[in-house]
């Protein structure tokens, strides 16, 4: 049955910017829009200091010098050897020159950064960090305590009040406004009084986060459901590297909830069943500070092979104890207090069972290094898009490539937050006149809104989501094989198909949860499917795809960005567009692919 349209009332809103999302991304861009003299609004689905973000414990990237000599170019050699050489390095040097500014400007907005003894901001070890071009390790990730995130965070808020940003708080963007010539805003839902409102933008800036929950165990939030991927693809566009999902080497066993890198940063080391260091086997430089995907992989190899610990050999152990409390409780308070809650651990005593977990998502919405939206025609692989951006993990810009280095992205946030912002700012003249919308504006949403809200099939969300869930987790998780990508594959087509079977039992429109976990569910379940059928058709081992069949990295098929198309009947379409093998300016030259030595 067509809806009715005089059942949701429209207010409608008028602004130079509309930034959907309010993390770490959403609001350097919204304060940096406003600092600007644009009018911006942000609409964020949960009050913005409870974004995702502020779980991020180790640190932000930048080569600051501060604990021993360090330089920008090597940072960017590192992330472009990190990202296996799917990154764009035009993208990864303005990222890596810009992280120094960046974390200076967040130490002046108030960053209540840990301190070395002389006053500087403290960096500790990260995986993938080194000095001169892979020499030796050096500490590069800023830190405030293991809370870096959250400190990061409420920072930007603050800032964000101080500018007057307008904020729509617990307020959930549907669908995206296009028309023929690009992106004119976005239809949300008051989600306190069901209230339905219109906001068109001369920009809309998607700042959504990831997608982790597609996938049964994960670090990230329950509110990282890809709702701005989601939105791409009804929109026609498509969607670039899902395949390249990061799991963290250390989630705490059976709870997923992360410990960070930054705990073997400060010394910390794991252990099999048989007590061994087995990470000097697989990494003998870097050990256990190797980058995720290979301690990640050492990991599953270890249980595989018989050398997990516990009475199902599940797991791996994470020693912190020899650090000692003191070391523990000013370094790392946060983790020592999640191993006791949801370990059962003392870590000043006794080591924290870990298991690899999803973590983050390298793939997103294509952008260029201003956070541009791509829409490549033929012939124009970077052609943009107007009115549409993304930043932070919703975007794929691509500084991470087939896997992202830790501290990467609350930098990435930062910096393309702030890109977006200098974008809008040499683009859009404050208080332009906007078009007539389209007649049909408000229809997808609308019509899909209410779909939802009078389903009645016989399965529930959470049914539906536990299949997707699992699928993903079995199929196209640390290791990959043809035969399990292509049965993945398969499944997640019919978990897509049992979506017209859900059932929504609350038909009110105030505080229904019911309802918008349900638009959450068909936000994950297109990039669950871009996942795994680019996985399935990617024939090579390249950062966080690790394929059994297809061992090897081959560049001269596959160094390529994929591109996923959904479409509305959840079939995939790929393509692919060239990798940026050129750089910004001429102080650095192109990184050519390197074997990867461990
Ligand atoms: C546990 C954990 C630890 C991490 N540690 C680190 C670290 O130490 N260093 C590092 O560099 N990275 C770290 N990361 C990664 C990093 O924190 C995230 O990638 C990053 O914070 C994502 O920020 P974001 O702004 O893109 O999105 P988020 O912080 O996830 O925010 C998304 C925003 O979008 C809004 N939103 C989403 N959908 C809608 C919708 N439909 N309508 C309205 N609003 C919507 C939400 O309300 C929210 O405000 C960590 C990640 C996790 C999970």
């Amino acid at each position: 049955m067509p809806y009715n349209p005089s059942a949701y009332p429209i207010i409608d809103h008028d602004y130079d910017v509309v930034v959907v999302g309010a993390g770490g991304a959403g609001l350097r861009a919204t304060f940096g829009m406003v600092q600007n003299g644009l009018k911006t609004a942000c609409i964020t689905k949960v009050f913005p200091t409870r974004s995702h973000t502020v779980a991020a414990q180790g640190g932000v990237g930048a080569a600051l010098g501060n604990m021993a000599e360090d330089n920008w170019m090597w940072h960017m050699y590192d992330t472009v050897k990190g990202s296996d050489w799917l990154g764009d390095q035009d993208a990864i040097e303005y990222m890596c020159r810009e992280a120094i500014p960046a974390v200076h400007e967040l130490e002046h907005y108030g960053v209540p950064f840990s301190r070395t003894p002389d006053g500087k901001i403290y960096q500790r070890p990260f995986g993938g960090h080194m000095r001169n071009f892979g020499e030796a390790p050096v500490q590069r990730a800023c830190a405030a305590a293991d809370r870096t995130g959250h400190a990061i965070l409420h920072t930007l808020y603050q800032q964000s009040l101080k500018y007057k940003a307008e904020f729509f708080v617990e307020y959930f963007a549907i669908d995206l406004i296009m028309d023929e010539t690009g992106c004119r805003g976005v239809i949300a839902i008051d989600m306190a009084t069901g209230q339905i409102h219109r906001f068109r933008g001369h920009q809309t800036v998607l700042a959504t986060g990831g997608y982790g929950r597609a996938y049964f165990s994960c670090t990230s939030a329950h509110t990282c459901t890809g709702d701005g991927s989601g939105m791409v693809a009804r929109a026609g566009l498509p969607l670039q590297d899902m395949e390249f999902v990061q799991f963290h080497p250390t989630g705490v066993y059976g709870a997923g909830v992360l410990i960070t890198e930054g705990a073997r940063g400060e010394g910390g080391y794991l252990t099999n069943s048989a007590g061994e260091r087995f990470m000097e086997r697989y990494a003998p430089t870097a050990k256990d500070l190797a980058s995720r995907d290979v301690v990640s992989r050492s990991m599953t190899m270890e249980i595989r092979e018989g050398r997990g610990v516990g009475p199902e050999g599940d797991h791996i152990m994470l020693h912190l104890e020899h650090l000692g409390a003191d070391v523990l409780w000013e370094r790392l308070p946060g983790i020592t207090e999640t191993a006791k809650i949801f370990a059962g651990v003392d870590a000043t005593k006794e080591p924290i069972p870990v298991l690899p977990t999803v973590h983050y998502n390298m793939g997103g919405v294509p952008t260029n290094y201003m956070g541009e939206v791509i829409k490549p025609l033929p012939g124009r692989p970077d052609n943009v898009l107007p009115g549409l951006m993304a930043v932070g993990e919703a975007a794929c810009v691509s500084v991470h490539g087939a896997n992202r280095l830790g501290t990467n992205s609350l930098l990435d946030l930062v910096v393309f937050g702030r890109a977006a912002a200098l974008r809008c700012k040499d683009t859009i003249k404050p208080g332009t006149t906007h078009k007539p919308l389209p007649k049909n504006s408000a229809e997808m949403a609308l019509s899909r809104l209410d779909k939802l809200r009078y389903s009645k099939g016989p399965l529930t969300t959470a049914q539906i989501r536990k299949s997707m869930q699992r699928t993903m987790q079995n199929d196209a998780a640390v290791f990959r094989t043809a035969k399990t990508l292509k049965e993945g594959l398969d499944k997640m087509g019919e978990v897509a198909g049992t979506l017209k079977d859900i059932s929504v039992t609350d038909r009110s429109l105030i505080f229904n949860t019911d309802l918008i976990e349900a638009l959450e569910l068909e936000n994950l379940v297109p990039c669950a499917l871009a996942t795994i059928a680019g996985a399935e058709a990617r024939h090579e081992s390249r950062g966080a795809q690790a394929h059994e069949d297809y061992p090897n990295r081959d560049d001269v098929n596959w160094m390529k960005h994929t591109l996923a198309w959904v479409d509305d009947k959840y079939a995939v379409k790929l393509d692919y567009r060239p990798v940026h093998t050129y750089t910004l300016t001429d102080e650095v030259q192109y990184i050519a692919p390197k074997a990867r030595v461990y």
